[in-house]
């Protein structure tokens, strides 16, 4: 039986005064049900703050994004054993706007990945197609081929990950995937998964989630849960979402 994962993505957002007011809601108000975990992922400045507010609570927190490296001369990158230092049990990889406004490769992700399974930190692989690729009918060999890349490099480390399927047409848009368009794809990366020897990895689903529709996408089979971004920043969405 796959735990239900929402996970709140900030992005580029917060500050200290209302970081603390969000991450007190969140203390105070989740009360995890069965079946049911929650985590944010915050800008690494954050990062202290979100482990003083959430270390005596059920709530996770991670970053968004981490060195494929150890430490050494790799100026403005965070080396994964430094977010272990902040308590981190996720890192988000391969999330579509490190991809477009970094040039992050497959390839990368994948490196990302691995660095981040080496100190126990649990990478949530993200991948997605964009609206040009969805209409010429190749989500299906994208998502593969963001997929294929992170299977080959974790062998049988694969069974630690989180995934995320965020169609880019979704992020940030206001127009998410219908519950059966995501089904489809994660049944895809499910059975790509199971061939490879994972077939329980977590399937998260992102892309404008919001209260109003998180309830129908997690009913599907396939979807595990949710990767939120802008809602996440609200806290009585973000925690009915969760509660979805
Ligand atoms: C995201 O940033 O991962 C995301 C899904 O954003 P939004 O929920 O705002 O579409």
């Amino acid at each position: 039986m796959r735990e239900r994962l929402v996970v709140g993505n900030w992005k580029m957002n917060g500050a200290l005064a209302s970081n603390a007011r969000l991450l007190d809601r969140l203390a105070s108000e989740w009360r995890p049900s069965e079946g049911r975990s929650l985590a944010v992922c915050v800008p690494f400045p954050y990062l202290g703050q979100a482990q003083a507010a959430l270390a005596s609570t059920p709530i996770a927190w991670g970053a968004q994004d981490v060195s494929a490296n150890a430490p050494g001369a790799y100026t403005g990158d965070v080396a994964a054993g430094m977010l272990v230092e902040f308590g981190c049990r996720y890192v988000l990889v391969g999330h579509s706007e490190r991809r477009q406004f970094h040039g992050e490769s497959d390839a990368d992700v994948a490196a990302k990945a691995k660095a981040a399974l080496g100190v126990g930190i649990v990478p949530i692989v993200c991948v997605g197609e964009t609206l040009a690729e969805r209409d010429a009918g190749t989500t299906e060999a994208v998502v593969m081929r963001q997929l294929r890349s992170v299977i080959d490099a974790l062998g049988p480390e694969l069974k630690e990950i989180d995934l995320a399927y965020e169609p880019i047409w979704a992020i940030g848009t206001g127009r998410t995937a219908t519950p059966s368009q995501a089904q489809d794809v994660h049944a895809l990366l499910r059975a790509a998964l199971a061939k490879a020897g994972a077939p329980d990895v977590r399937i998260l689903y992102g892309g404008s989630v919001k209260a109003a529709n998180a309830a129908a996408l997690f009913a599907m089979p396939d979807v595990d849960g949710g990767l939120v971004g802008g809602a996440s920043l609200d806290a009585t969405e973000f925690l009915t979402i969760a509660r979805g």
